[in-house]
């Protein structure tokens, strides 16, 4: 295998500069690799013509002294983003054969600083799930395995196809999304580093929207510096998104000094789950020995509504969800069904979004609706809304009270069996999120940390919740516990 893929960002930068290796030589390098993955699944789209001449581009580029640390870095894309000409379907059969005319702002920025886009990853159908196993394509499948077995475990979800593709060192990093998990959980399970920003730092133009309030891009990387790097490159205001922040991008590079000396760590008692393994406790009780011993104060602190942020994000996603998805009606984008004689409009709907829609996304436009509708509305949605409120404030109480940043696990368990959940009730695979809907619930900066491995060898990872805006504070924790943690292992190659 070509070691030239498995660089991290800031490895391929400094050598790209040096003259060592060039953005094509990188490309045709992660291009071989792909080739040789698709057991993985996690490309569904492959790029290589626009590849190559994004890398001469990047190349003359350098050549020319260009600075950007993202030029010439070659990447895959989550589905959910919308890439000009290029199929873009949120793993959905309803996207089937749409190929957007414009491209998102979070690509389009990533183009512009040189980056290169070697194709589109597999996720969860709209980005709803935890295991990748909602896709239209079929599943992605993790690179790691437990011990000798040969049983398929899952990447995680939704940006699955991402994670896969970052730990199996198919590309350099990826984007990912992340309404209640999506990039950390995927993350977790693999391995890799996954940040999710503030809510605003990034735009949400041009990515497919699942539940607007919550959604937000982000990097999906091999080490906090690349996440650093790469945030730098997708955040930024864009008078597109009504949400998106008006606020300067600072060089998150820059605030990592791996200086903690004096920083207030939170730890929250209610995420000690009952039940939760006892792999799980430990990792995190060294995570904050770890912190501790590189100079910050770990203190216990209280986030009292947690027990109510599954629910509440379950009433309040797909709400929004039912909403976003009202688009899909057989006439504006993909596929249509075929129609029998004496069909009207309303059956045009209803057979193309029968058949469009996976069970877990009708499930969640069922729900959805059921909670806005007139005699629920203010039982479910609205109470939901007033629950969020107090969820944040948990938060903005911990803050205010000096803590600069929380630490909890990122998932309750290592990556499972593809097809393990199968017969569960949906609730189980909703507990997958338990550790980090919170952080979308309050808008706040999250990040996953590969700190260990459990009895079966698979990687396991810790969550740093930061304040609002301070990506950068978060980062350099998060530089700390990954220096301490020392978290070098690679899946052993199968595919
Ligand atoms: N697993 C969660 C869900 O199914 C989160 C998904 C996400 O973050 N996009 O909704």
């Amino acid at each position: 295998m070509s070691e030239l893929t498995k660089l991290t960002i800031a490895e391929a930068r400094d050598r790209l500069r040096a003259g060592d290796v060039t953005a094509t030589e990188l490309t045709e390098a992660c291009l071989a690799e792909i080739e040789k993955a698709d057991a993985l699944g996690a490309f569904v789209h492959k790029t290589p013509e626009l590849a190559l001449q994004q890398a001469a581009a990047a190349d003359a580029r350098i050549q020319g002294g260009a600075e950007n640390p993202m030029c010439g870095i070659p990447l895959g894309i989550k589905d959910l983003f919308c890439t000009q000409g290029v199929p873009s379907q949120a793993a959905s059969n309803i996207l089937e054969g749409f190929k957007p005319e414009y491209e998102s702002t979070v690509t389009t920025q990533l183009w512009q600083a040189g980056a290169i886009m070697l194709g589109k990853l597999n996720m969860d159908e709209f980005a709803m799930g935890s295991s990748n196993e909602t896709s239209c394509y079929g599943n992605a499948v993790n690179p790691w395995r437990r011990g000798n077995e040969e049983t398929a475990l899952t990447p995680g979800g939704s940006s699955g196809g991402s994670a896969s593709a970052v730990a199996a060192d198919l590309c350099l990093a990826a984007t990912g999304t992340d309404t209640g998990g999506s990039i950390r959980q995927p993350a977790a399970f693999t391995g890799i580093t996954g940040l999710k920003p503030t809510y605003g730092r990034c735009s949400r133009w041009g990515i497919v929207a699942f539940a607007s309030s919550l959604d937000q891009a982000g990097p999906m990387t091999k080490s906090v510096r690349d996440a650093a790097i790469m945030l730098r490159a997708m955040a930024g205001h864009d008078p597109k998104d009504s949400t998106s922040a008006d606020i300067p991008v600072p060089d998150f590079e820059a605030a990592i000094t791996g200086d903690i000396r004096g920083k207030t760590i939170g730890i929250p008692k209610e995420y000690r789950m009952e039940g939760m393994p006892a792999e799980i406790e430990k990792l995190w009780a060294d995570g904050a020995d770890m912190l501790r011993d590189a100079g910050a104060k770990i203190v216990d602190i209280s986030l009292p509504h947690t027990k109510y942020a599954l629910p509440t994000y379950y009433v309040i996603a797909p709400a929004e969800a039912s909403s976003n998805l009202a688009r899909y009606d057989g006439v504006r984008f993909g596929h249509r069904a075929k129609l029998a004689q004496g069909d009207g409009i309303t059956e045009m709907y209803e057979k193309t979004r029968a058949e469009g829609f996976g069970a877990e996304v009708q499930r969640r436009v069922m729900v959805g609706t059921y909670v806005l509708s007139a005699g629920f509305y203010d039982a479910y949605y609205n109470r939901a809304r007033k629950v969020r409120a107090l969820i944040k404030r948990d938060f903005d109480e911990a803050f205010a009270g000096g803590v600069d940043a929380i630490l909890t696990p990122a998932t309750p368990s290592a990556a499972f069996g593809l097809g393990e959940m199968a017969d569960a009730d949906p609730v189980q695979m909703y507990l997958n999120d338990v550790f980090t809907v919170t952080v979308n619930l309050a808008g706040l900066p999250g990040i996953s940390v590969p700190t260990g491995v459990d009895s079966s060898g698979l990687p396991l990872g810790l969550q740093l919740i930061g304040q609002p805006w301070e990506e950068g504070a978060l980062l350099n924790v998060a530089q700390t516990l990954e220096d301490a943690a020392g978290f070098v292992a690679k899946p052993a190659r199968w595919w």
